[in-house]
């Protein structure tokens, strides 16, 4: 008698837990469950090309963890993890193949824009920390 509404607050607390734990679309591609392009892998980073490039050269480095949304939590949460997206954005920025463009023109190899959107406001889509690499012909005075 007394067993459907405890089966029935169960199951709510069952749905909060899965709704709380829901995957970023950047999880997503780490578990392969969405396609993208990836460049590199490490035990706990991911590069990919962005899907709507805003630049000749434009990759993600993201942190394989959504736990941290934004640069600011990464750095003061895990600064080793911070370090380690950086890292790999200089290891992609130093392959000649990523650093050229989709018609073939050679970027300055090492060089790249490196940019953390920290919010809403900025432009920050997708809260779950993530570094674009940028490079080619970007002009001076112009973070665009
Ligand atoms: P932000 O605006 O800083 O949050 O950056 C999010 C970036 O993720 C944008 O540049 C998007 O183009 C990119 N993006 C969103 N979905 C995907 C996807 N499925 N694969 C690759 N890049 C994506």
């Amino acid at each position: 008698m007394t067993a459907e509404p405890v089966s029935g607050v169960i199951g709510t607390m069952r749905s909060m837990t899965t709704e709380q734990a829901e995957p970023s679309i950047f999880t997503r591609i780490v578990q392969r469950e969405i396609p993208a392009t990836i460049v590199h892998e490490t035990a706990n980073v991911i590069a990919f090309q962005d899907i709507a490039p805003k630049a000749p050269v434009h990759l993600l480095v993201v942190p394989k963890t959504q736990e941290y949304a934004n640069v600011v939590e990464l750095a003061a949460g895990n600064p080793g993890l911070l370090a380690e997206v950086v890292d790999v954005a200089n290891r992609i920025a130093h392959d000649p193949e990523l650093m050229t463009s989709s018609d073939g023109e050679k970027f300055p190899i090492g060089q790249f824009r490196l940019i953390f959107n920290t919010g809403e406001a900025v432009g920050q889509t997708v809260f779950h920390v993530h570094a674009h690499v940028m490079a080619g012909n970007l002009q001076e005075g112009s973070l665009a």
